[in-house]
């Protein structure tokens, strides 16, 4: 028992030794890295700050700080990563395949060719949160009534205007068409300003629960002719459910959806990916347990599902050393 003991010191001042001295990374070896996020009440916060966590718990010896920020949403993300501006970012599958291939709202700017996918997280199902008494059940009851369809540079926005041009609504459909930051429609809704909210998020989330604890709100479906033909049409988009008791919803929420991915640029260097992807996978118990929006994550499924994007050189690397691709 003694013997134990003493190697279990010895690997102690081993480790103290590596972290303080040359071998560890010097301060002129800093990287900082960002990840672009969302608002503070969904879960792309949390999962930048989760990924963060385990990037920093090796920082001594990696030299890589990670930091995540709370930002606008998907599309902001993505063309702040374009402009170098930030080295990670979360976004939804859907605005990962139209940056990468040019198209919808990233026609203008052209093809993000250098878009690289670094792994897939959570679901992100069409979630709509309506006030009690506004009559509305599903989402073309939100015809004529004052919602919330995302702020510009959100996925959120950017999901709804393809579903309204799907519905074949204009704008003024809506009564009021409010562009508020996610962290600020529960409040909005629940003092009457709005009749609902629209946007894809993962479960649990923290928003959804305070609006549901505040004010009586119920979810609503997505469903009809419209949304089956985006299913269809679109390889990024699939039926989802949020199960029933997930919340006070009694019953399932029958919607639509896209997956949360994990993105970043072919410049951003490929030991830094590999650093990253690393933190998460070498921890992926702990990683899970950092939302509980995490807790159906298979790694398999995490590094092909709802991406589109070619994987970035250092993620492939852990990848095939893993035995996960080939
Ligand atoms: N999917 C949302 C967006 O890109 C963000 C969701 C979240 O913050 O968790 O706008």
């Amino acid at each position: 028992m003694s013997t134990t003991i003493k190697l279990v010191a010895a690997a102690a001042v081993a480790a103290l030794a590596f972290s303080g001295t040359t071998t560890g990374a010097s301060a002129q070896n800093q990287r900082f890295i960002s990840i672009g996020t969302g608002g503070v009440t969904g879960v792309y916060y949390p999962t930048g700050g989760a990924i963060c966590r385990l990037v920093n718990r090796t920082r001594k010896k990696t030299g890589i700080r990670c930091s995540a920020e709370s930002t606008g949403g998907s599309i902001y993300n993505i063309n702040t990563i374009r402009a170098g501006e930030l080295e990670f970012g979360v976004a939804q599958s859907d605005w990962q395949y139209h940056a990468y291939n040019g198209t919808s709202k990233f026609k203008k700017a052209g093809a993000f060719k250098d878009l690289r996918a670094v792994f897939s997280v959570h679901p992100e199902p069409v979630t709509i949160l309506a006030r009690d008494g506004t009559g509305i059940k599903n989402v073309t009851d939100l015809k004529g009534k004052r919602v919330n369809i995302g702020n510009p540079g959100s996925g959120t926005r950017g999901t709804w205007e393809v579903m309204e041009a799907a519905l074949g609504w204009k704008r003024t459909d809506l009564k009021l068409a409010a562009a508020m930051k996610s962290a600020e429609t529960g409040a909005a809704m629940c003092d009457g300003k709005i009749d609902a909210y629209f946007w894809l998020v993962g479960h649990p989330s923290a928003l959804t629960q305070e609006s549901l604890a505040t004010c009586d709100a119920h979810l609503v479906n997505a469903t009809g002719a419209a949304i089956d033909g985006l299913v269809k049409k679109w390889p990024f988009y699939r039926n989802a459910t949020i199960p029933a008791g997930m919340y006070n919803n009694k019953a399932d929420v029958k919607t639509f959806g896209v997956g949360a991915t994990f993105v970043t640029s072919a410049k951003v260097p490929a030991d830094v990916v590999y650093v990253v992807v690393k933190a998460v996978f070498d921890n992926f118990g702990a990683f899970k347990k950092l939302h509980p929006a995490f807790r159906n994550l298979k790694e398999k499924e995490m590094i092909s599902d709802s991406l589109s994007a070619p994987l970035h050189a250092g993620a492939a690397k852990y990848y095939k050393e893993k035995g996960w691709m080939k």
